[in-house]
């Protein structure tokens, strides 16, 4: 058999992923994407990628001062690496950090996956026009993440104060940290089914781990994962016709 033997003439672009935010949704990207380039290839096939991983703890300090813009050099000193060492795309595994989007891929000539246009392609593709949104604070609060999916035409819904500090600390003091408690689960479900109340029609997971404790089954309406989406998004945009 040839060495570069795909089905059809296909063939598959290298990831370059960066992670640690939490480390243990990077393993589900790690996971995910293997196994999507397997089902689709078949035979031994696995996924090209490099994985850049961060130490979460600077990221999560650079968070808590506002120091975006530290932050955000870090992440494109990761992203310049990835870009050296040969990854024809980047793939941030966290919605919080695409915050500093645009400023980390300044000075880098290969494109950004972003988060929130594979996710909002999903949810229209559903026919779903409002969404509840729950992910940090930063995601659910600061405008980057709501205004960008409005400009793809959705209605963003997020829960109240108190529940949106509940959201984000389960996901800093236990998600993060490898905890998943049912407690934890049964606020969540209550918080997505008083989003469903308030006229969302489906609910975006916006934070990598949360899929970790929420499955589908939970919710009486469709749930977006974005790590599953994003993962998945990666290997379709990997996975390009030898022509390309
Ligand atoms: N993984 C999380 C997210 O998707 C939170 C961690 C972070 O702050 O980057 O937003």
């Amino acid at each position: 058999m040839a060495k570069d033997s795909f089905k059809g003439a296909m063939k598959l672009k290298t990831i370059g992923l960066i992670g640690g935010m939490s480390w243990e949704s990077s393993s589900e990207y790690y996971r995910i994407i293997n196994e999507e380039v397997k089902n689709r290839l078949g035979g031994l096939h696995s996924a090209r990628c490099i994985l850049y991983n961060v130490d979460f703890q600077e990221i999560a300090d650079y968070q808590i001062e506002g120091n975006w813009g530290a932050a955000a050099r870090r992440l494109g000193d990761a992203a310049k690496s990835l870009e050296r060492a040969g990854a024809d795309f980047i793939v941030l595994c966290t919605n919080t950090m695409h915050i500093v989007a645009r400023e980390m891929m300044e000075g880098i000539d290969i494109p950004l996956l972003h988060i929130i246009d594979v996710t909002a392609k999903e949810v229209l593709s559903r026919g779903i026009k409002t969404v509840g949104l729950l992910g940090t604070r930063y995601t659910m609060e600061q405008d980057f993440y709501r205004s960008r999916l409005e400009s793809h035409g959705l209605r963003v819904l997020v829960p109240g104060e108190k529940d949106r500090e509940m959201v984000d600390s389960i996901i800093f003091d236990e998600l993060c940290l490898g905890q998943i408690n049912e407690e934890s689960r049964i606020h969540y479900i209550r918080v997505i089914e008083d989003l469903a109340k308030d006229g969302a029609k489906g609910i975006i997971l916006g934070c990598t781990e949360i899929g970790l404790l929420v499955k589908s089954g939970d919710s009486p309406m469709p749930l977006f994962d974005t790590t599953l989406l994003h993962a998945v998004g990666a290997v379709d945009f990997a996975l390009v016709s030898d022509q390309e």
